[in-house]
């Protein structure tokens, strides 16, 4: 089968025939369509540090897909051949503290697809069947092969009540963007969206932000003011991993404020105010993955009562132009962008 491999321990990706994975009696062989690319996969292309740390070679990458189910394990109930399957990405072990009390993206041996093992920018991807996601008929290729970063979206938003909350968002990434669309449909009052690309904060707006501003020449404070808020933000979700992102965040922050963080920081030299975190006694949460199952669960249910993302997703490759996705994906003129296996 065709496949973007990581073929040599050095920057860059090759397009290569290499054999369809073999399936167990636990696991499910999907058929891929449609992928996209994240962030993650420009750090394994790239081939930083934490790549090399992290990714066996030569592996095929990539983990946010979907496609039909070609074979299922004879252990694995409830999938069809032929059904439209998306998957959860993060394979967990089932017997630590965290999986047996039902935390299970809390898991201290958490394997990711196209991290750890081989993943799913290929013609077929092996899954275990417990982490098989069918993909309800009304929801499209497109947005099923989002899913994952919907799903870190989901969690993230949904950690703390935003109903009837004013809500800032450093950074309008995909997940970023996918956020404001989730604080919007479930309820939150004011949504401000903070970065520093205005093609991005263009689709910020577009997906429901009541400001997107550009940190570079607006400052988050004159914004809450512009609004009529009189305190500070009541919830903050950080998805930029930018210190001068959190550090804004947390000084905008209403007393007892809640923030979640999903941002991976590039560096750890946030500049943090520790004394606002205690004074303001404000929480911080952090964000790993996807709640096995609930998030799965709530974004399928918001995907089919309203809630729209598909103006995060920007661009449409063929596989074989990947080169040329990545490019885009690289500049940040773009929301997500999808690679088409078929
Ligand atoms: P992304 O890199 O596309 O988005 C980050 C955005 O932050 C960019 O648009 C960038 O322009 C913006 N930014 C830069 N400086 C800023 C500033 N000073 N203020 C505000 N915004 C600024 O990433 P993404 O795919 O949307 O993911 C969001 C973050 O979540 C990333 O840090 C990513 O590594 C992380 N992530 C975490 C998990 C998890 O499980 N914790 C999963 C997926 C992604
Ligand atoms: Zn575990």
């Amino acid at each position: 089968m065709k496949a973007l491999v990581k073929a040599k321990p050095e920057r860059g990706l090759w397009l290569e025939e290499i054999d369809r994975p073999e399936i167990g009696p636990n696991d499910v062989l999907v058929r891929v369509r449609k992928t996209s690319i994240c962030g993650t996969d420009l750090h394994i292309e790239a081939w930083d540090e934490w790549a090399q740390r992290t990714i066996p070679v030569p592996m095929a990458i990539g983990h946010e897909f979907m496609g039909t189910v070609a074979a299922i394990g004879d252990e694995v109930a409830g999938v069809e051949i032929g059904q439209r399957v998306s998957a959860e990405g993060h394979i967990v072990c089932g017997r630590c503290r965290n999986c047996q009390a039902g935390n299970r993206h809390l898991c201290i041996r958490t394997v990711g697809i196209g991290v750890n093992r081989p993943g799913a920018f290929a013609e077929f991807v092996s899954v275990p069947g417990g982490n098989i996601q069918p993909i309800p008929d009304d929801i499209s290729d497109d947005i099923a092969c989002i899913l994952d970063p919907l799903g870190n979206a989901t969690h993230t938003a949904l950690s703390f009540n935003v109903v009837g909350e004013d809500v800032v968002i450093t950074g309008a990434g995909p997940i970023g963007l996918m956020a404001t669309a989730i604080c919007r449909h479930v309820g939150a009052r004011f949504i401000v969206v903070t970065d520093v690309n205005d093609f991005r904060l263009d689709i910020a707006s577009e997906l429901g932000a009541d400001r997107a501003i550009n940190v570079e020449s607006y400052q988050l404070e004159d914004t809450m003011w512009d609004l009529g808020m009189k305190e500070g933000f009541d919830v903050g979700l950080e998805m930029s991993g930018v210190g001068a992102a959190l550090h804004d965040m947390i000084t905008t922050m209403n007393n007892g404020g809640k923030i979640a963080l999903l941002g991976i920081p590039e560096t750890d030299a946030a500049p943090i105010d520790w004394n606002d975190i205690v004074f303001k006694g404000l929480s911080l949460q952090g964000i790993y993955g996807r709640r096995m199952f609930e998030t799965w669960y709530k974004m399928l249910a918001m995907l089919e009562t309203g809630l729209d993302v598909s103006a995060v997703i920007t661009h449409h490759f063929a596989a074989e132009d990947f080169e040329q996705a990545f490019a885009v994906v690289r500049a940040g003129e773009a929301g997500k962008v999808v690679l088409d296996w078929t």
